[in-house]
């Protein structure tokens, strides 16, 4: 499978990149409702247990999706 580029304007983010590319190796994407239940972020060491836990998680809109891996820059 080819691998994706994530495209984000998140300037602010451990692993914005410059022209607004995602620079982690993973990223999690869910539902809001879901992301309000787990640590403000979610690493990579983090994803496989919580997309365990989790399962699938539909929404309506993409307003209802977030990126739960932000990190703020240090
Ligand atoms: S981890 Fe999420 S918020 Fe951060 S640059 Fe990547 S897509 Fe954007």
């Amino acid at each position: 499978m080819d691998q994706v580029t994530v495209r984000c304007t998140v300037d602010n983010c451990h692993y914005w990149g410059r022209g607004n590319v995602c620079d982690a190796r993973e990223i999690l994407v869910t539902s809001e409702q879901v992301a309000r239940k787990y640590p403000a972020n979610v690493d990579t060491q983090q994803l496989s247990a919580i997309l365990e836990e989790v399962g699938e998680t539909p929404t309506g809109s993409s307003e209802e999706t977030c990126c739960k891996t932000f990190r703020p820059k240090s």
